[in-house]
């Protein structure tokens, strides 16, 4: 008799429990990560160099995502990034917007709207197509000036990158940084300035134009991007926070692959620190993927820890073939099989709970 009203209260209490567990499930941060360009053989380029490891293998879920867009059958970084930020497909060359131009939310944006505190880290210049996609709504990724002015309508509370030039010698003569000032933005021109920083908003405006390649570059995209955890985590609504390695890209279009293991290296170090923070906190998704594969890479023959592989590439453009997706964290079983590149930003509206 006492042994089944034993086993009748351990049900109910796991009636109870069972909820509270899924609960759980749910993400409370979200850190996107793209490589700009990375396709599986520029993954496993930088692991085989990386003597058969890298950090993102920590990643316990993997999908693909399919990456064509509106008006073309290979997409560029434009409409990309604007797939993967704003869940539409749109025309190649576009910007945060669908393709009868009509401005489309981002995930960043909407995540900002619901009163999480957000943040961009690019290896690029703030205005170029992948940073823009989260933040901008325009036509042409080349409006740089009227991308940086985007940056200003959007309440994101953290952005380093490259590009000053576009928020200071502007053709309209506006100059952003003072307005951003008014905004209570902390400007930051160094690596060490960003570092300095907290709290509060940041404007890190580390170069002129695009930042340097690798190993010019040095730490600066893991190290701000850790300075961005920094200051965003203060939010206990959560944060959303996007990071490109926004190179990889370029020394595929190069068809340099040992250009493009530095870059992948330096990209999969930074994926390496929102893991260990994923890790640690137990309340952080961290999905890595890419807008779209450059340069049809293939890889004949290698040896473990040597940069120097046997590689072909097929063209100096973007190929069209799915490219990998990875994630870590509450909600990462989401991103598995085989995905639209626009299904990102509903599953990640549906889990960080924001409404339409
Ligand atoms: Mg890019
Ligand atoms: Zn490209």
């Amino acid at each position: 008799m006492k042994k089944t009203l034993f086993f009748s209260l351990f049900l109910v209490s796991l009636l109870f429990i069972s909820p509270i567990l899924s609960a759980q499930k749910t993400p409370k941060n979200v850190i996107f990560l793209i490589g700009d360009g990375m396709g599986l053989a520029q993954v496993y380029a930088g692991m085989v160099a990386n003597g058969n490891s890298l950090a993102l293998e920590r990643c316990t879920y993997t999908g693909f995502s399919k990456t064509y867009s509106s008006s073309n059958f290979t997409t560029d970084s434009g409409a990309g990034g604007t797939a993967l930020a704003c869940g539409v497909k749109t025309k190649n060359g576009m910007i945060g917007m669908s393709p009868d131009s009509v401005a489309v939310e981002s995930i960043l944006q909407a995540s900002s709207r619901h009163g999480l505190s957000t943040g961009v880290v690019v290896a690029c210049a703030l205005t170029h197509a992948t940073p823009a996609s989260f933040v901008a709504h325009q036509v042409n990724r080349d409006m740089n000036d009227e991308i940086a002015a985007d940056y200003l309508k959007t309440d994101i509370d953290v952005f380093i990158g490259g590009g000053r030039k576009y928020f200071e010698k502007r053709v309209d003569a506006r100059n952003l940084t003072e307005e951003l000032k008014t905004k209570n933005y902390q400007m930051a021109y160094t690596l060490d300035e960003v570092k300095a920083i907290k709290t509060g908003k940041l404007a890190g405006l580390l170069y002129d134009d695009q930042n340097p390649s690798m190993p010019e570059r040095g730490a600066m995209l893991p190290v701000a991007t850790v300075a961005a955890i920094d200051i965003l985590e203060h939010n206990g609504k959560g944060f959303f926070l996007m990071v490109e390695g926004s190179q990889i890209d370029w020394a595929c279009h190069d068809n340099n692959a040992e250009q493009e293991i530095l870059e992948m290296l330096d990209f999969d170090q930074t994926v390496g620190h929102a893991l260990d923070y994923a890790k640690k906190t137990g309340n952080t998704l961290v999905i890595v993927t890419a807008d779209h594969e450059t340069g049809g890479l293939s890889i004949l023959d290698g040896k473990f820890g040597d940069p120097k592989m046997k590689t072909g590439f097929s063209t100096k453009s973007h190929s069209g073939i799915p490219v990998p997706v990875f994630a870590f964290g509450p909600g990462a079983e989401n991103f598995t099989g085989f995905m639209e590149n626009t299904s990102f930003k509903a599953k990640l509206e549906k889990l960080l709970k924001l409404k339409k």
